[in-house]
């Protein structure tokens, strides 16, 4: 095989689709039982795109269809399976095929992908589309373990789990917690929201697409082109904010201010969803239902930090036991901890969990010295606070194909990024992100451990484009 590409979600599919345009040989190596990655693990009630749906999609396939101006969960992992039918990329899929080690031999330059019970995949080169938020971080509390209830996390929702009538404790305030709260809330007898930081939150311009605007997009595609253009754009501008200065995100924060005056009375309420960090430090949240939810009779906004779960109750620090029949973990994901459970064995025989010790890292966040034929997609620093990931993916997915044209034009059987090149391109990513709204003081799953970022793209995402239109031959050594 050309390419062995494991995951089956938008980066693993993309990939794909552009290999089999290329006329390459992959296969794809999905280790759950359907496509979708973040789109079929994350089903509960209200999830939908944070981002506007005319730019969350592949550029070379619209949507004309999309229902709404953040399109739903179920819309988008439709449009994934859509995507592999129209493609024909089913022959080429295995799913329920878990990747559990990859070793890369020198001696003929191919990667030995060894799965779960089964017999390894060998090829030239190996695409990783592993997902930066697929992992749940299942929180360290007290007593969790002996919980008597149900408990599950936001991306594992039991496809059977109705909370009518029940007691449920939402544990953290992030995106997922701000889009299930609400409809849970309308349906169970009480709702505890535990929160620990409060997020900053924009209201969110959403509404129905109308029946013109589709028929629209059907018949002059380029309309829909243009509205993608203007929303790009637009996204661009105000993540400036971001990228640039921290000072400059202060206008977010009076929106947001506006936004919790206006959807909730209550001072004391008001004053406890208010976060005390700069805007944009943690993810902007995009709600007009989070606010009001709050300010129902039978929710309560708990912030006085949890002591320990018992049998049947979650204990605040404030002493009192909330007794809960559910218990939802809202609590995120392992953002910086990209390769677990993976072996992934490089030249020498290196690990790139042990390379990535001292800090992750990748050239335009797809490759690593030491790791030849070897790709990263949405890998370190690509992921984005303000704009669609899907376009730093298909720059990505270019930047590959130039790694893999080249070695061909070349005749090279490896190829491999240049360790000071590397070093280079991280050195100035890092200078940029010290000075970031992200490194403004607050704490969150952009950075690792050490405070350091290895999640997010310093700057406008046209300027990744730009880097990956060329393709930097002198970057690289081929053999
Ligand atoms: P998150 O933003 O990491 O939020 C996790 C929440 O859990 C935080 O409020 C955190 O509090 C809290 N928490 C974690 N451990 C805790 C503990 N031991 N005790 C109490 N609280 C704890 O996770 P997320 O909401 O799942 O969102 C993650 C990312 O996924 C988002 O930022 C976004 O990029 C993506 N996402 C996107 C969408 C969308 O497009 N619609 C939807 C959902 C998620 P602290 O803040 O104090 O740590």
């Amino acid at each position: 095989l050309d390419v062995a590409i494991v995951g089956a979600g938008f980066s693993g599919l993309g990939m794909a689709i552009r290999l089999a345009r290329e006329g390459r040989s992959f296969v794809i190596l999905e280790k759950a039982q359907a496509v979708g990655g973040t789109w079929r693990d994350n089903r509960y009630p209200g999830a939908a795109c944070d981002v506007p749906s005319p730019l969350y999609s592949f550029s070379f396939e619209p949507n004309p269809g999309w229902s709404r101006m953040f399109s739903p969960q179920a819309e988008i992992l439709e449009y994934l399976e859509r995507c592999v039918e129209k493609y024909g990329l089913a022959p080429h899929l295995r799913l329920g095929t878990e990747v559990t080690r990859a070793v890369f031999s020198s001696s003929d330059a191919t990667w030995r992908v060894e799965v779960a019970g089964g017999e390894p995949v060998v090829a030239r080169h190996l695409v990783l589309g592993l997902g930066p938020l697929s992992r749940p971080l299942v929180p360290e509390i007290a007593g969790l373990a002996r919980f008597k209830g149900r408990v599950f996390h936001s991306a594992r929702w039991p496809g059977s789990a109705s909370l009518a009538g029940e007691r449920v404790a939402v544990i953290g305030t992030g995106a997922s917690a701000a889009q299930l709260v609400p409809p849970v809330a309308e349906v169970a007898a009480r709702l505890h929201l535990f929160q620990r930081t409060p997020s900053w939150i924009l209201p969110k311009n959403d509404r129905p697409m109308t029946a013109r605007e589709k028929a629209l997009f059907r018949r002059y595609p380029l309309t829909q082109r243009a509205l993608r253009a203007f929303t790009y754009w637009t996204l661009e501008a105000l993540g400036t904010g971001f990228t640039v200065h921290p000072v400059l995100a202060r206008w977010v924060e009076r929106v947001c201010r506006k936004h919790i005056a206006a959807q909730i009375s209550d001072e004391k309420l008001r004053d406890a969803v208010t976060p005390r960090y700069r805007a944009g430090c943690k993810r902007v949240l995009l709600s007009n239902d989070f606010y009001p939810a709050l300010a129902r009779e039978n929710v309560e906004l708990v912030t006085a930090g949890i002591r320990e779960i018992t049998e049947d109750a979650v204990v605040g620090l404030d002493g009192i036991a909330r007794p809960v029949d559910t218990i939802i973990l809202a609590t995120g994901f392992r953002a910086t901890d990209l390769l677990t459970p993976l072996e992934i064995l490089g030249r020498s025989g290196v690990d790139l969990n042990d390379r990535w010790r001292q800090g992750i890292e990748a050239y335009l966040g797809t490759t690593v010295s030491g790791f030849p034929n070897l790709y990263l997609l949405l890998g370190p620093n690509t992921i984005l606070a303000h704009s669609s990931v899907v376009f730093m993916l298909e720059a990505q997915i270019d930047h590959v194909v130039g790694c893999l044209r080249e070695a061909q034009r070349r005749r090279a059987s490896s190829v491999e990024v240049d360790e000071v090149a590397l070093r280079r391109w991280n050195e100035k990513l890092h200078r940029r992100l010290s000075r970031a709204v992200w490194a403004s003081g607050c704490s969150s799953w952009y950075l690792d451990e050490n405070g350091r970022n290895p999640t997010l793209w310093p700057g406008p995402t046209f300027e990744f484009w730009l880097r990956t239109r060329r393709f930097p031959s002198e970057s690289y050594r081929f053999s």
